[in-house]
């Protein structure tokens, strides 16, 4: 039985993260899981880089869960000359909405083109508009006909497709465009396990990717990203109707300033953790890694916070898609999450009960009770196809392992990145009456578990009329006595 790592670890992968030889050496280091962020690259890009990920899961026989990351509404430049244009604060910029080309510097004013056509109706004179992350701050002086009038307030360098933010402003455009639609479309034929929405707004944002699911023939889960003020107005809403939250600090620190960041990701964790969803805590978690060998300090401490806020992930973002060394990256955050799973206080405080009244939330409480009250249980070993009852008992975040066997190779991939679950690929021999507990014991002497190991194990019995859970057993490996 491996020394699992209960937090996960999901990594973007990019320009220097795609070959084969460094995503083995990544997944080897403790990468869980891959994000594909459709903000760059084509369609070939994403498929090449699935492939080569999965490919080395196999290699390694591990589960790889990889999640798309749909661009969402986010307003970008259009293109600068190579060498971009230095903004000084006073001067004048005009944004030109519905182009993606004419820039142009003169004595009198810099002219910005950004293809996102609507600008000039969303924002209006006293506006703030930052751009590149907030580097560079306008204020909003006058709109005429596509043109944006502003005034700097703070300067910088600036260049091609950096990221537009109006902090303050209810943007109108829809949370899914027909970019992320068709996205969505080609991630869910290529086999993704998930799906991140960027820039949600409300519980309804939801719907319309899952239509595009329907149309498509697959849902898989969906990852409500929150990174703007009325994701937070809407939190709870929101929560409930996405199958995960990711903390995107990056647009929340840009949207609503960095000093609200550190109370609102405990809050957006613990709303999560309440009612058992997955939650992502994503950006700059180790971001001077993009260049230096070490953390520093702060991001050592920023990364052990977030597991102790109860994270059930942490992301890597441009440290693994275009770092100098993605697999040093991988290695420092796995090291840092695991001497912090060790500190006692990191188990003090056991999660309160979902409330969900459903037989296999039921079993999924009472199997972690089982744990907590017997000292050498080992395990929760759980047989699934949907991975229901994983999630459900990683929600719970019992102090062992919980290993997941699945006859599923899409739920083997999937269940990768929940907390504390173990997922092994698993078809069972034969599933009638008591065979199917001795044919999971001899799975798990086959995986490294020794006799005598105590285990809690459920399923759904009969296995073959795919009921719900409803079984627990309390289990001595290799001491079986049943029919088998
Ligand atoms: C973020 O803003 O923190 C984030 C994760 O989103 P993206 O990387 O797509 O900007």
């Amino acid at each position: 039985m491996p020394d699992a790592r209960r937090c996960k670890i999901l990594c973007t992968l990019g320009p220097a993260s795609r070959t084969p030889e460094t995503l083995g050496a990544m997944l080897d280091a403790g990468m869980d899981a891959a994000r594909l962020n459709f903000s760059h690259g084509d369609h070939d890009d994403h498929a090449r880089t699935f492939e080569a990920v999965r490919g080395a899961a196999d290699r390694r026989s591990r589960p790889v869960a990889v999640l798309a990351d749909l661009q969402g509404p986010k307003i970008r430049l259009g293109i600068l000359p190579d060498e971009g244009y230095l903004l000084e604060a006073g001067a004048h910029v005009i944004l030109r909405a519905g182009s993606a080309t004419g820039a142009a510097q003169t004595r009198d004013a810099t002219i910005l083109p950004t293809p996102f056509a609507p600008l000039a109706a969303e924002v209006g004179p006293g506006d703030t508009i930052l751009l590149a992350d907030g580097a560079v701050e306008l204020r909003v002086e006058r709109v005429e006909g596509a043109d944006v009038h502003c005034a700097v307030v703070h300067g910088a360098p600036i260049s091609s497709h950096k990221g537009i933010n109006l902090p303050g402003v209810r943007l109108s455009v829809p949370a899914l465009t027909d970019k992320d639609a068709a996205d969505l479309a080609f991630a869910l034929d290529l086999g993704v396990d998930l799906v991140a929405l960027s820039f949600v707004r409300h519980p309804d944002d939801l719907v319309r990717a899952r239509e595009v699911m329907d149309r498509v023939g697959r849902r898989c889960p969906i990852v409500a990203k929150i990174e703007k003020p009325q994701a937070i107005e809407h939190l709870d809403g929101i929560v409930r109707a996405a199958d995960g939250i990711m903390v995107a600090r990056g647009d929340l620190g840009v949207e609503m300033g960095p000093e609200e960041v550190p109370i609102l990701q405990k809050r957006i964790i613990e709303t999560a953790n309440r009612v058992g969803k997955l939650v992502i805590t994503a950006t700059q978690m180790l971001e001077s890694m993009i260049e230096a060998p070490r953390p520093t300090r702060a991001e050592a401490s920023d990364v052990a916070n977030a597991v102790l806020d109860g994270s059930d992930t942490l992301m890597l973002s441009a440290e693994t898609a275009v770092g100098r060394d993605p697999v040093r990256v991988v290695e420092t955050m796995d090291r840092i999450i695991r001497t912090t799973e060790a500190a006692p206080r990191y188990w003090s405080e056991p999660p309160e009960a979902l409330d969900f009244p459903h037989t296999t939330n039921a079993i999924a409480r009472a199997a972690v009770d089982c744990a907590r009250t017997l000292p050498d249980v080992r395990a929760i070993v759980t047989y699934t196809g949907s991975g229901g009852i994983a999630r459900l008992v990683s929600g719970y975040r019992p102090q062992v392992p919980i290993v997941a066997l699945t006859p599923s190779r899409e739920t083997y991939h999937a269940l990768a990145l929940f907390w504390g679950v173990v997922p092994r690929h698993w078809v069972p021999p034969d599933t009638r009456g008591d065979r199917m507990f001795h044919d999971i014991d001899a799975a798990l002497l086959a995986d490294g578990f020794t006799p005598g190991d105590q285990v809690v194990i459920t399923f759904g019995h009969p296995v073959e009329a795919h009921t719900s859970v409803n079984l627990l057993r309390i289990h001595r490996v290799g001491s079986f006595c049943g029919d088998g």
